[in-house]
Formats: structure tokens, sequence, C-alpha cells
């Protein structure tokens, strides 16, 4: 298998990709791949209902919480986030940490009226705003913040308290990488195609009331409450998604649930940052070492020719994924939950080595 570094769709554990090979053709004695049943039969329903709880258990069932199963990616998100939430007369506060806040925000504002709660744009994104001391206006619809930005290699450490106003965050590049209290959060969005499974579905895990009161003039597939109201089954869910989302939840309660999989991200991590800034400079960090992300990890060397022909050599060498984002260049190692540990130390070798080589 590949040192596989890809941003996403990304690596996947590989007990999970063998479990679903073994019952691909014959999904537990039905003559049929899961992929081929009707969602409305018992056993698909069963997959589907078991993968919301198990969800919610992995955040500690917290009450009031609905998960839904969507499609259109976070980037559909970032509009019927406040198509449902940003109505008359409100006003919704973006955190602009980088590039992805930047597209959540560019939606809401064809949407309704927004405010820049907090900012990094100044420190061009290499730090997390800070969020400790929000302004929010009294009609505040709702926070809406990234909690890891894939880009640019930036991740909170802590969430605000916004009171009474709810807390939204797109979790795409981090859900699920260590433990978070839901209880802090109005609403969780997050594509699965990082942390959760293959591409193709899109997990809202909200607080009910935010579910229930979609504007009247939104159509059908736009409105939460259609979703919530009939259990994300309002049309064909994506179920091969779904299926493999369940076999990803099971494989982190065998990690050691969120603590487990927490302690193995913060290791792997600490090994290549380790890597990175006792190279002397050789290879730079591009984010301020309090922000720096645990799932992307981006850095710099001294030329651009000479990242070019990093990525070239690691081609050779079996690892994917390593070159930075076509917006902001240098390199990046995304290190999702399924990245194993033998994949960085297989990366940190080769760094060492082609810095013996061209340093
Ligand atoms: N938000 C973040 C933080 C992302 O990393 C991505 C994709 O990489 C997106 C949103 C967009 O997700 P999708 O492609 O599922 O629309």
């Amino acid at each position: 298998r590949a040192f596989n570094f890809n941003a996403g769709p990304a690596a996947l554990p590989l007990e999970v990709l063998e479990r679903a090979q073994a019952e691909f053709v014959d999904f537990q004695g039905t003559g049929m791949s899961i992929m081929e049943m009707s969602h409305r039969g018992a056993v698909y329903e069963g997959v589907h209902n078991d993968t919301a709880s198990r969800l919610l258990k992995l955040l500690g069932n917290p009450s009031g919480y609905q998960v839904l199963f969507l499609q259109g990616g976070a980037s559909t998100q970032f509009a019927m986030l406040p198509m449902n939430l940003l109505t008359e007369g409100k006003t919704a506060g973006y955190v602009k940490s980088g590039s992805w806040a930047n597209k959540a925000l560019k939606e809401a504002k064809l949407i309704g009226d927004t405010f820049i709660a907090s900012s990094s744009e100044e420190d061009k994104y290499m730090s997390t705003p800070d969020v400790s001391r929000l302004q929010l206006p009294e009609n505040t619809a709702y926070v809406h913040l990234t909690s890891n930005e894939t880009i640019e290699g930036t991740q909170f450490r802590e969430f605000p308290d916004t009171g009474s106003v709810p807390l939204i965050a797109d979790m795409s590049s981090d859900i699920l990488c260590r433990p978070f209290d839901l209880n802090q959060f109005g609403l969780v969005y997050a594509g699965a195609q990082k942390n959760l499974g293959p591409s193709g579905l899109t997990v809202v895990i909200a607080r009910e009331e935010l579910l229930k009161n979609s504007p009247k003039h939104l159509p059908t597939m736009f409105r939460y409450d259609t979703h919530a109201e009939s259990n994300s089954l309002y049309n064909t869910p994506p179920s091969f998604s779904v299926y493999m989302m369940n076999e990803v939840l099971k494989w982190i309660e065998e990690q050691g649930s969120l603590e487990g999989i927490e302690e193995k991200n913060r290791e792997k991590a600490d090994l290549l940052y380790q890597t990175i800034d006792n190279s002397g400079g050789f290879y730079r960090g591009c984010v301020h070492p309090e922000d720096r992300s645990i799932m992307n990890v981006t850095f710099r060397m001294a030329s651009e020719e000479l990242e070019k022909l990093f990525v070239k050599e690691s081609e050779k060498e079996g690892f994917v994924g390593l070159k930075g984002h076509r917006s902001v260049g240098g390199l990046r190692a995304s290190i999702y939950n399924a990245v194993p540990y033998g994949s960085i130390k297989a990366l940190v070798d080769f760094m060492n080595q082609f810095q013996k080589s061209h340093g």
C-alpha cells in the first residue's frame, strides 16, 4: 500500500477496507451487496441507525442532538446553514481563519447579513483567530468557525463560549481526531472523506431545536427539517458511504475511542513537527507552533525548485499527496486518523535522507 498523505479523499484504515471487501458481494448472508439494497429495507435501516447512534455514543451521548446524513459535501452546508438559520432580521458571525472559512462566509453573504467575529487574515492565516472575547450583537443567529483549516494547517485548541448563541463548526478535516464537547456546539458538519469514510456523505450533528424551523420558502431538499423528520431517508441516502462510516466508527472504538485516537494522532504529529523543527531550517513549519494542526502539517523549503524536487523524489519512493494545496504552494502531509504511525516514520526517514543529499 502507498504511503498516503492525501488531503481528501484520504487514507482509510486497512482493516476497514478489508472488512468491507469480505462482505462486498454478500452482506451478512443476504446474497446482495449493501449497495444493492433498498434504503427502505430493514437491513440497510439497521446500518443507518446504528451509524448515527455509534457517532453520538463516541461523543458521549449528549441529550437533544440528532445526526443527519446528507449529500453535497461540506460546500453545500456553507449555503444550507444560512438558508436555514440566518433568517430575516438576524446576522451571523464568521471567524475568518483561512481558505475554507472564507468559502463558508462567501456563501452566507449570498443569503443574509454577516459580520467578521474574529480574523487572522493579518497574520496570513498562519495562526488561529483570537476567539476569547467575541463581541456578538443581540440579533446574532450563530457564530461559525472552521475547527481545522485543511489548506493552511491551523487548528483550534479550544472553542469559544458563545452563551445562548449557537456555535457552528465546519469540522470536515478534524472531526473525531480528538474528543470534544458537543454540548458547546449548536451544529457541526463535515464532509466524510477525511476522517469518517468515503466521499459522497456529509454528516450534520445538531441540537434538535435548530433542525425544526426551516423558513417556509425553502425547497424541500434544502430544509434541515425535511431530513430531521425523515431520519435522513427523505430521498435515497448515500448508503454505501454510510455503511463504510459505520465500519470506520467501529474501528475508532477499537483504537480506544477518541481518547485513544487523539493519543496516536499526537504521537504522529509530534514526530513530524520535531523532524521539521530539528532540521536546522532546512524544513520550515508554516504555522505558529501553538496553532499547528495535528491533521494537516504544512511546511516549506528554501525554494520552490527544492520543494518540487522533494515531491518528485518522494513519489518515486511510494509517497502520495505531499504537494501543498495549489492556492498556497509548499508542502503538506495530511495525517488523518487512518494514516498509520509507520507511514509517518517512513516519511521522516525520507525527509532526513533528502536533507542529507540536498542540504
Ligand atoms: N471544509 C473544509 C475544512 C475542507 O477541508 C473541505 C474540503 O477539503 C471542505 C470544507 C469542502 O468539502 P466538500 O468537498 O465535501 O464540499
